[in-house]
C-alpha cells in the first residue's frame, strides 16, 4: 500500500498527480526547483521541497537529490511524470533499491523498450508489423546504406535512446543518408548521452494513432483505445483526440489486440502507450512509451478512467479489476497543448510574467494547468504550460466546443500558440478528419 509519495516532477502534471493523490487519500510530496519557487500548485500538496536551481540537470534530473528528498521526506513511492526521469531505468532500479515504489514498469522493461530499436524486435518478434529498416542499430556508413537500398529511399534515421521528436533526420539519397548519420549521430550524444542510431523507411503521409495500456503486475493487459497525434510540428505532437477520426474499425481492433500482446510479451504493467503509424491501411508499430503521456486525459475522458489513479493503485500491487469488454468509450475527446511559444519566432519557446489569465470553463471543458495570472513561465524547462480538453458526443460538438474554449481563453505577457489552435480548428481539412502527420507542417508553409 502506498500511503506518502514523491512527485519528481513539475508543472501540470505535478499537480495532476497531487489532484490523484488527493482522491486516494495518499500525502503528497512534490519537490521544485529555484526556478519553480512560489509556484500556487506547490502549495496543494501536503509538503514541497526544494531541490536545487533551475537548471534540470541539478534538479529535476539529479538522481541523488531526488532520492535525499524523498529519504528525507519519508514517501513510500515516487512519480517520476513524463520527461525528466520518468523513463530512466537507472532510477527506476535506485529508487527499488532503497525500498521506494517507482511508478512505472519494472527496470528491465523500461530497458527493453526504451530502446527503440530493440522494441521493434520485439514488436516484430510478437508478429505485430514494424516499419521495414534495420534489425537494431546501424554501426556503420555501409551498414545503413544497404538497408536504405533495401527498403528504398526516403528513409529516416532515428536514435535509438530517442524521444519528443528530437534526434531523427529524413534522407533521401545516399549523400544526404550519409551526412544525416554524421549529425543524428552527434544530435543522439548530444541530447541522450547515445550515440547509436537506426534507419527506417520514411513514410511520407502517415497518421500517428496510438494505443493507451493498463497493465497490473498479475500479468493482466487492458487497452483503453487510441488517440491520434497527427496534428504535429516538426514531429512533436500539438493537438490529440480519441477516437481517431481516420482509421477504419477493424485496424482500432487489430491495433488494440497487438498493443497488449506486445505489453503481455515484455511483461509491462503500469500505465503505458504503444505508437502505430498507419498509412494506406496498414499499421505499423514505432515505439513504447513507458510513462503516463502529456494526452494520458484524451482516454480519461472517452473512457471515464482515471489513469492517474490506476498507475497509483497498480504501482501498489492491486489487480485491473477490469475485463477489456468492460471498456466502454464515450463521445469524442480533443486536447489542445498550450505552450509559451512565440508564432512569429518560428514558435520559439517565450517564456516570461503571465499578466493576465482567463481560464476557460463550461460544459464539457477541461483544463489541466499550473499557471495563473502572475504565473511565471521559467526558461529552463519545456514550453508546454497546460491543455485544454473537451469532450462531447460527437466530433462535430467536441470542435464546436472546443472552438468556444479557445475564444474564451485569454493569457497575457507572454506569447502563445493559442491563436494557432484557433486557426487548426476551423480548418476545413481538420474539420473533415482528414489530416496526416504533414498537415501542420504544410498548414504553416502556406
Ligand atoms: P519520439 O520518441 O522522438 O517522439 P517517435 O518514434 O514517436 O519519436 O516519432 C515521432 C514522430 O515522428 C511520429 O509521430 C511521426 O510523425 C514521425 N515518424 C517516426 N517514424 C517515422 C517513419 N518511419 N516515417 C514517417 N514518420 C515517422
Amino acid at each position: 500500500m502506498i500511503s506518502r509519495l514523491l512527485i519528481a516532477n513539475r508543472g501540470e502534471i505535478a499537480l495532476r498527480i497531487i489532484r490523484a493523490c488527493r482522491e486516494l487519500d495518499i500525502e503528497s510530496v512534490v519537490v521544485y526547483s529555484t526556478a519553480d519557487a512560489g509556484s500556487p500548485y506547490l502549495e496543494l500538496a501536503d509538503e514541497a521541497i526544494c531541490i536545487g536551481p533551475g537548471p534540470s540537470a541539478q534538479s529535476y534530473l539529479s538522481i541523488p537529490t531526488i532520492i535525499s528528498a524523498a529519504e528525507i521526506a519519508n514517501v513510500d513511492a515516487v512519480h517520476p511524470g513524463y520527461g525528466f526521469l520518468s523513463e530512466n531505468a537507472h532510477f527506476a532500479e535506485v529508487c527499488r533499491a532503497n525500498n521506494i515504489e517507482f511508478i512505472g514498469p519494472d527496470e528491465e522493461t523500461i530497458r527493453r523498450v526504451g530502446d527503440k530499436a530493440e522494441a521493434k524486435l520485439a514488436a516484430r518478434a510478437a508478429g505485430i508489423p514494424v516499419v521495414e529498416g534495420s534489425d537494431g542499430p546501424v554501426t556503420t556508413d555501409d551498414e545503413a546504406l544497404a538497408v536504405a537500398h533495401r527498403v528504398g529511399y526516403p528513409v529516416l534515421i532515428k536514435a535509438v535512446s530517442g524521444g519528443g521528436g528530437r534526434g531523427m533526420r529524413v534522407a533521401h539519397n545516399d549523400i544526404s543518408l550519409q551526412a544525416g548519420l554524421q549529425t543524428a549521430r552527434t544530435e543522439a550524444e548530444a541530447a541522450f548521452g547515445d550515440s547509436s542510431v537506426y534507419v527506417e523507411k520514411y513514410l511520407e503521409d502517415p497518421r500517428h494513432v496510438e494505443i493507451q495500456i493498463l497493465g497490473d503486475k498479475q500479468g493482466n493487459v487492458i487497452h483503453l483505445g487510441e488517440r491520434d497525434c497527427s496534428v504535429q510540428r516538426r514531429h512533436q505532437k500539438v493537438i490529440e483526440e480519441s477516437p481517431s477520426p481516420g482509421i477504419p474499425n477493424d485496424i482500432r481492433i487489430k491495433m488494440g489486440r497487438a498493443a497488449v500482446k506486445l505489453a503481455k510479451q515484455v511483461g509491462y504493467h503500469g500505465a503505458g502507450t504503444v505508437e502505430f503509424l498507419y498509412e494506406k491501411k496498414k499499421f505499423y508499430f514505432i515505439e513504447v512509451n513507458a510513462r503516463i503521456q502529456v494526452e494520458h486525459p484524451v482516454s480519461e475522458l472517452v473512457t471515464g478512467i482515471d489513469l492517474v489513479k490506476e498507475q497509483i493503485r497498480l504501482a501498489g500491487g492491486a489487480p485491473l479489476g477490469r475485463k477489456q469488454q468492460q471498456i466502454v468509450f464515450r463521445g469524442h475527446a480533443i486536447e489542445c497543448r498550450i505552450n509559451a511559444e512565440d508564432p512569429d519566432r518560428h514558435f520559439a519557446p517565450s517564456p516570461g510574467l503571465i499578466t493576465h489569465l482567463i481560464a476557460p470553463g463550461g460544459p464539457g471543458v477541461r483544463v489541466d494547468s499550473h499557471v495563473a495570472t502572475g504565473s511565471r513561465v521559467p526558461p529552463h524547462y519545456d514550453s508546454m504550460i497546460g491543455k485544454l480538453l473537451v469532450h462531447a458526443d460527437t466530433r462535430a460538438e467536441a470542435i464546436t466546443r472546443m472552438r468556444r474554449a479557445l475564444d474564451e481563453y485569454r493569457i497575457e505577457g507572454i506569447k502563445t500558440n493559442l491563436g494557432l489552435h484557433r486557426r487548426i480548428l476551423r480548418n476545413a481539412y481538420f474539420e473533415r478528419g482528414e489530416y496526416t502527420t504533414r498537415f501542420l507542417d504544410e498548414l504553416l508553409s502556406t
